[in-house]
């Protein structure tokens, strides 16, 4: 400990370029919408965006501003305690946006806004709800923040007309206060899970922990536990990768063995689907996933 980690091979990676991936790119300059895939640098980008021959195109958009009121110590976005108000007119134009675009597969995003009495739950919905009466053929996810455990935020998405629920938990159950912010714990994302699958049984549900912060075997098998317990279906194991100088260093860089060991169990425990290899994102391929499975 103390000396940074180098990076492995199996992270040094070529962007490969997919067939769509130049139209996307070209219209979504006029179209002012913000994607998680170019802002973060995602290196899954050619392949989300071009898709392969039988692939779906998918891309994630940020909602609710580049400004967070959390500041977790994983995470490069920016914070404050008061982020600029939200932009009425996002849903309607971001809708229109997506729709235009030509995604199979739209993951929708957000910062956490403390600030707003429903955390943009109503904010969330109506995106879904102008996208699907545009285009009932999008498939739509929603990764959403916790809001701070309010159930009728959470019910608000899961009835808005989304295909996929998507709450991360982020890391084991014994990290979360050493990973994420003091407002977030394992617990109040489970009831996010458990509720919004209650509501609407038919959605999908979907978490995310990253690998590589210094949990044990032990205590990832016990989350998985724990998450197949809340109902939760589709799972998604990725490497944590440290954004700048100032966040949490990584502790280990897990094999591509190792990854596929997970998705073995994950398989095992009865997930829907588990996606685990180093570069896995939460929304990496996830139309591709996603569209195989019998809710479609
Ligand atoms: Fe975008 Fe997610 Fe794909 Fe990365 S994995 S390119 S963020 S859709
Ligand atoms: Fe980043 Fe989300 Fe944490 Fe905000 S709540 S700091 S956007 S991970």
């Amino acid at each position: 400990k103390g000396e940074r980690l180098r990076l492995p091979p199996w992270l040094k990676t070529e962007i490969p370029i997919g067939k769509n991936f130049n139209r996307l790119k070209n219209t979504l300059r006029e179209l002012n919408l913000h994607t998680v895939c170019e802002e973060a640098r995602c290196p899954n980008i050619g392949e989300c965006w071009g898709g392969g021959e039988y692939a779906t195109a998918t891309a994630t958009i940020m909602l609710m501003g580049d400004t967070c009121t959390r500041g977790c110590r994983f995470c490069s976005v920016k914070t404050a305690r008061r982020p600029p108000p939200l932009d009425p007119d996002e849903p309607y134009n971001t809708a229109k946006a997506i729709a235009a675009w030509g995604l199979d597969y739209v993951v929708l995003t957000s910062v956490d806004r403390d600030d707003i009495a429903d955390g943009g739950a109503e904010h969330f919905a109506k995106t879904v709800s102008n996208l699907k009466a545009r285009n009932s053929q999008i498939l739509v996810e929603c990764l959403t923040p916790d809001f701070r455990g309010d159930l009728a935020a959470v019910e608000k998405i899961a009835l808005s007309g989304l295909d996929v629920y998507a709450h991360n938990v982020e890391t084991v159950r014994e990290l979360q206060r050493y990973v994420r912010d003091p407002r977030a714990n394992f617990d109040q994302s489970l009831s996010v899970l458990r509720h919004a699958k209650k509501v609407k049984p038919s959605v999908l549900t979907k978490t995310s922990i990253m690998l590589g912060l210094g949990e044990t075997d032990q205590q990832i098998k016990d989350t998985l536990t724990e998450l197949r317990e809340a109902g939760v279906d589709c799972l998604t194991l990725g490497q944590y990768m440290q954004p700048t100088k100032r966040h949490l260093k990584v502790e280990e860089y897990v094999t591509p063995d190792k990854f596929a060991h997970w998705e073995k169990v994950g398989n095992e425990m009865g997930f829907v689907y588990t996606a685990s290899g180093p570069l896995v994102r939460s929304s990496y391929k996830a139309g591709e996933k996603n569209s195989a499975q019998p809710f479609v």
